[in-house]
């Protein structure tokens, strides 16, 4: 009996420097700001606590300490991860063909299951600046991630609402792929039931 256990799920978000990644994880999490340091792998996590499909989810994002700049990241930063957000700055046509690294990146470290969702950064300055027309990315996302890989053109900055949903996204996904196990199957720590309050009586994610 699962009825009422938060599922927690590892979100991994990937990108060249300066793109805003760390600008993206905190316009998100500010509300109930939680940040974990973990110093001696350089990344840090931070927590979100939301509701989807009536189950309860903690999602784990882990942000990058800069390490991006050396264009591979330490086995741990992947390990255990059921999603990632690959972000590109779309003033930037130089953060939009690095993605690509960023793509082999995952593919040499991930299982083909992952949860991927592309943003496009700093919209704000896309009449002025735009580099990477929609379009573009479009296609590219189409040929080399597939039809089904969303992509989200956000800012930061600005944002209108829609961050949030790439968050409800990727979260309604992993609890459709179910990808997560009960706590007594510790095989994937990362997406483990982590708490139980016998009381609630909410239905979570088709375990009962
Ligand atoms: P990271 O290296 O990918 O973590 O990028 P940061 O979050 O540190 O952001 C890099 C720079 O871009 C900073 O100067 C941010 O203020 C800026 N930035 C991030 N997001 C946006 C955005 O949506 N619009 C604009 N105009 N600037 C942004
Ligand atoms: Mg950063």
């Amino acid at each position: 009996m699962y009825a009422s256990s938060t599922l927690e799920a590892k979100v991994v978000i990937l990108g060249s420097q300066g793109v805003g990644k760390t600008s993206l994880v905190v316009r998100y999490i500010s509300k109930t700001f939680s940040p974990n340091s973990t110093s001696t792998i350089g990344a840090s996590f931070m927590t979100k606590k939301l509701t989807v499909d009536h189950c309860k989810v903690r999602l784990q994002i882990w942000d990058t300490a800069g390490q991006e700049r050396f264009r591979a990241m330490a086995p741990m930063y992947y390990r255990g991860a059921q999603a990632a957000l690959l972000v590109y700055d779309l003033t930037s046509q130089e953060s939009f063909a690095e993605m690509h690294s960023w793509i082999e990146e995952l593919k040499r470290n991930m299982t083909e299951d992952l949860v991927i969702v592309v943003v496009a950064n700093k919209l704000d300055l896309a009449q002025t600046r735009r580099e990477v027309p929609l379009e573009q990315a479009r296609e590219y996302v189409t040929r080399v991630l597939g039809p089904e890989t969303p992509l989200y053109e956000v800012s930061a900055k600005d944002d209108d609402g829609t961050i949030e949903d790439i968050f409800l996204h990727l979260t309604h996904a992993l609890v459709e792929r179910k990808q997560y196990l009960p706590r007594d199957r510790k095989r994937q720590p990362t997406m483990t039931i982590v708490e139980d309050t016998p009381s609630n009586s909410s239905l979570c994610c088709g375990y009962l």
